[in-house]
């Protein structure tokens, strides 16, 4: 079981402030499709000047995802993690697998991240640990369908669609028993918290608790970047932000280094190539 940090972490950027100066990530943009639609999502493909999650140049199949990652490599060789983070869920697209299995016969030792929502991880998981899967992100942005009806707008689970506060109880169903089997398989795990004022702000240390109780390693509370449906709520003060990253870091380890990344980045955190 790994309810703690383990040496994997150390390798891992965003698992470990001290790791950013000497190891970096690629970001393979292949998984265009999402299983569930959150009120500040959108995505663009097509997009080279914005830096932000959901935003890729293009959308690449898994064979072209590995020539831009020897690509990458070449450029910045401390680059230890190839991670599937979008710009939709990984989860909900066969070709995320189809390139973990490629990463692992081109790049033996590299860490393989994914980030996801959750709806389906519990399902995918043993597919994971035997694509050699160690680190995952799930973003999880409330415990409570009454507080998650307010986020999301449906979920689509195995050929049904869930709307309104039946979407929010299945997909906070699914996330939580996704991260303790991934906690007890000795994935390390982290979630992302999205800060939306107004909404969820007075939520977080109840998904703190929770995800503390679960075994997860770390949690990374983002700003909201309003958007979309939320584009007229504002984005919380930097003051704000910190303010509750320290409160919950009594709870549960901090990210406080989080560049909000591309579904293509690649490099070093923050000196991206
Ligand atoms: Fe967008 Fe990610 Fe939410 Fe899907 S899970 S709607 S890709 S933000
Ligand atoms: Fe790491 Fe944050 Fe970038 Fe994800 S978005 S790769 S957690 S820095």
């Amino acid at each position: 079981m790994n309810k703690e940090f383990n040496t994997v972490g150390f390798g891992h950027p965003c698992f470990n402030p001290d790791a950013t100066l000497y190891h970096g990530r690629v970001h393979l943009p292949v998984a265009p499709k999402c299983n569930i639609k959150c009120k500040y999502c959108d995505r663009k493909t097509g997009c080279v000047n914005e830096n932000r999650p959901g935003v890729t140049t293009k959308i690449m199949d898994p064979y072209e995802a590995i020539l831009y990652a020897k690509k990458m490599l070449k450029k910045e060789p401390r680059i230890s993690v190839i991670g599937i983070a979008g710009p939709g869920d990984p989860l909900y697209n066969d070709e995320t697998f189809l390139t973990f299995k490629l990463i692992s016969l081109e790049f033996k030792d590299m860490i393989k991240c994914l980030s996801t929502n959750g709806l389906l991880l519990s399902d995918k998981l043993p597919l994971l640990i035997n694509c050699g899967v160690s680190t995952i992100t799930v973003t999880i942005n409330a415990i409570d369908p009454n507080i998650g009806k307010e986020i999301y707008d449906y979920a689509i689970y195995k050929d049904n669609t869930y709307k309104g506060i039946n979407a929010a109880k299945l997909l906070i169903e699914k996330q939580l028993e996704g991260i303790e089997a991934a906690c007890d398989n000795g994935l390390l795990v982290k979630v992302n918290t999205v800060l939306i004022p107004g909404i969820n702000d007075k939520h977080i240390d109840d998904i703190a608790k929770k995800i503390k109780e679960l075994g997860v390693a770390i949690m990374n509370i983002m700003p909201l970047i309003p958007q979309a449906e939320f584009s007229h709520l504002k984005a919380p003060k930097c003051n704000e932000l910190e303010k509750v990253r320290l409160q919950n870091s009594k709870i549960i380890s901090q990210m406080y280094h989080c560049r909000q990344c591309r579904a293509d980045a690649a490099g070093l955190l923050g000196d991206d190539i």
